[in-house]
């Protein structure tokens, strides 16, 4: 059986993680998501952890080197041998090629689309569970000592990256590296940029109508 490897490019908060356990749960296969990778690896204080965590904080990006080698082994798992959903990588050209180099081209690239006002009125809200990890968005009023994880009554907290000074750098990042990733898949038929500022429910559809189209033109070569 082909393998169903996806890739999801957008800016940060513009739902590439809700997304991705989505499609990860309904393909089988694992969701590869590197900003979570880095920050386990912050939280359990490891060599990779100290090394990256002054860079995660200020919101800017890890080095493509590092970044590609991360992303090499762990392409090596078994589990990924029916594909993955990978969240978060390529984030630069070179990261791009390399995967490119990793795997082939005949992957399937979604680009999530939404304005930077949307990601900072998201950003806002967003917040993770700091027993269960699950993000999730609070209201405007939210206030943490009343409102604990619906899930499993763990504190709601805010990401550090997501303080409204940082989620401005990270969107400039972002608008460096976006369009030279963006041209290097464009012209590919396996590229799809979808309108993500519609309901989660929406998206998930758009883009598994496009993956679907993808596999079925894989299939009948
Ligand atoms: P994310 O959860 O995808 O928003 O990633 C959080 C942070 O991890 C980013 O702001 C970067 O500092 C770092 N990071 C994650 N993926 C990459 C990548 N592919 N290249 C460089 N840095 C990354």
């Amino acid at each position: 059986m082909t393998p169903v490897n996806i890739v999801l490019i957008g800016p940060p908060g513009c739902g590439k993680g809700t997304q991705a356990v989505r499609l990860a749960e309904r393909y089988t296969i694992p969701q590869i998501s590197t900003g979570e990778i880095l920050r386990a690896a912050v939280r359990a204080g490891t060599p990779l952890g100290q090394q990256v965590a002054a860079t995660l904080a200020s919101g800017s990006l890890v080095g493509d080197e590092m970044m590609t080698d991360l992303v090499r082994d762990r392409l090596a798992q078994p589990d990924v041998a029916r594909g993955f959903v990978l969240d978060g990588f390529p984030r630069t050209v070179v990261q791009a090629q390399t995967l490119d180099e990793m795997i082939g081209p005949t992957t399937i690239v979604v680009l999530i689309d939404v304005p930077d006002a949307e990601i900072v009125r998201r950003m806002g809200t967003r917040r993770v569970c700091d027993a269960c990890r699950l993000t999730q968005s609070v209201s405007d009023a939210f206030h943490p000592d009343s409102e604990p994880c619906p899930y499993c009554g763990g504190n709601l907290v805010r990401r550090p990256d997501d303080e409204p000074g940082t989620v401005k750098h990270r969107l400039a990042t972002y608008a460096t590296f976006a369009a030279p990733i963006i041209e290097h898949y464009r012209s590919r038929r396996t590229f799809r940029s979808i309108q993500g500022t519609r309901h989660a429910d929406k998206v998930t559809a758009a883009i598994t109508k496009h993956i679907e189209t993808c596999l079925k033109h894989s299939a009948e070569k």
